[in-house]
């Protein structure tokens, strides 16, 4: 269409230059209408563009109308790409905003750049005067410092009271994602770990109560071996007396020291200790233990190798995990203990040659009263707590257990320690054998 009204226009200049046979001004003034035609249009094109968000171009013929007609298509279309954005970040938006969580979207250096309602709720934050501010100058507490700096890029969580409130608790998960961005999310746990307090208060205090009751018959229980021994229809009921006696003490003994390392808090200070020392005792317990069965008992320690910590408790995780070994293993069997440090940190393992655990056991042992053969756990004197015990005493020196195993072959449980907390690993190795 555009082609035929040049055309046309061109043949009317040609029809007057034939008729006036002033071909030059003819033709001027042809091209002057052409650029004054072209310049009127490019005005109302930049006035368009510029002045007005109208989405209706202005109206034109020829060249230019169909120009303005694609200028019009293209950006109605971006008109409406805009507008499906905005509804869907703002979609996002509301439902963030109404999601009962703490929520709070942090820069790669963890700098605020937005929260919800709960965040402010929980966090204290103030919208929008902390928005660039760091998380860590809203949020101050020591253990979330230090939980901040350590960079990691897989989802975190820690446990903390309400800058808020400090009677409120919260957990707080640290989310990355994209390429340099955190999600915050906290929820209010306070219902829980009250349950949590009450239940760990009522299994100390029912312990605490049952101790002296136990202490009592425990005590009468030994006389009556003492008295009644030698008589033959006595002696049975009192055996079974004194062993169920000594299970229970033994029982009540083990909830109370969970209940305590469970409330107790980390360490704290310590003292340093010689593991070294601490394991020739240990070995000289466990071949009492292991008595008549004779296990063959190994030791191989760093000499001055010490650890800051808390003496009572390592020895009793120690303990436990020599315990299991002489338990698990058939007797004459080879036991190995080892303390050496590297540079991940210091490692305490025992090694045994016994009964072996199912691969399908392994991540639940640590847990209260799980067994994976309870006759004979039983039969042994075990009650179900020793490997709870460990895991919460290496909690409580930043380290943790790391257990290998196959049945019918053996099992190692290695304790790992942090370097911070360990003194001169000299290079000399010491091997005894007892
Ligand atoms: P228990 O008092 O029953 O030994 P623990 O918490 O110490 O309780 O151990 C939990 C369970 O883990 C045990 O009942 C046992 O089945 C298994 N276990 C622990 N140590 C060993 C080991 N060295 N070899 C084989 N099984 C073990």
């Amino acid at each position: 269409m555009a082609y035929v009204r040049v055309a046309l226009a061109l043949l009317a200049l040609l029809l007057l230059g034939l008729l006036t046979g002033w071909w030059l001004l003819v033709f001027f003034l042809g091209a002057v209408a052409a650029l004054a035609w072209d310049w009127f249009n490019l005005r109302k094109l930049e006035h368009w563009l510029r002045m007005t968000r109208k989405l209706d171009p202005p109206k034109s013929a020829g060249l230019w109308g169909e120009i303005f007609d694609g200028l019009h298509r293209m950006r109605k279309r971006s008109r409406d790409r805009d507008q499906r954005r905005r509804t869907l970040v703002r979609t996002y938006r509301d439902s963030i905003k109404a999601m009962p969580d703490a929520t709070v979207v942090l820069s790669g250096d963890y700098h605020v750049e937005w929260c919800n309602q709960a965040a402010r709720d929980l966090l204290g934050l103030r919208w929008p005067q902390d928005e660039g501010q760091r998380i860590s100058n809203i949020v101050r507490h020591p253990e979330f410092v230090t939980f901040l700096s350590r960079y990691s890029r897989e989802p975190r969580t820690i446990t903390l009271p309400s800058p808020v409130d400090g009677r409120l608790w919260m957990e707080v998960r640290l989310v990355p994602y994209a390429k340099k961005r955190h999600l915050l999310l906290a929820r209010d746990t306070t219902a829980l770990r009250r349950l949590e307090t009450m239940r760990s208060d009522f299994v100390a205090n029912v312990s605490h109560e049952l101790r002296t009751p136990l202490t009592v018959i425990y005590g009468v229980s030994e006389t009556l071996g003492q008295e009644l021994g030698e008589h033959p229809e006595y002696a049975r009921s009192v055996q079974l007396l004194q062993e169920q006696a000594e299970r229970m003490k033994n029982l009540v003994d083990d909830l109370l020291l969970l209940s305590r390392l469970e409330t107790g808090g980390a360490t704290g200070q310590g003292h340093w200790i010689d593991v070294s020392k601490l394991l020739s005792t240990l070995v000289e317990e466990g071949r009492l233990l292991s008595g008549a069965r004779e296990h063959q008992i190994t030791v191989e320690t760093e000499p001055g190798l010490m650890i800051l910590g808390n003496e009572k408790e390592l020895r009793s995780a120690f303990a436990n995990l020599l315990a299991n070994a002489i338990n698990y293993t058939p007797d004459q069997g080879q036991i190995d203990l080892r303390w050496w440090s590297d540079a991940a940190g210091a490692h305490f393992q025992v090694r045994d040659t016994g009964i072996g655990i199912a691969v399908q056991h392994i991540d639940r042992l640590t847990e209260r009263f799980y067994r994976v053969d309870n006759g004979r756990s039983k039969s042994r004197g075990g009650t179900g707590l020793g490997l709870a015990i460990v895991k919460h005493v290496l909690m409580r020196h930043g380290g943790q257990l790391t257990i290998r195993s196959e049945p019918g072959k053996g099992s190692t449980f290695t304790c790992s320690f942090p370097p911070k907390i360990l003194r001169h690993p000299a290079q000399r190795h010491d091997r005894e054998s007892a």
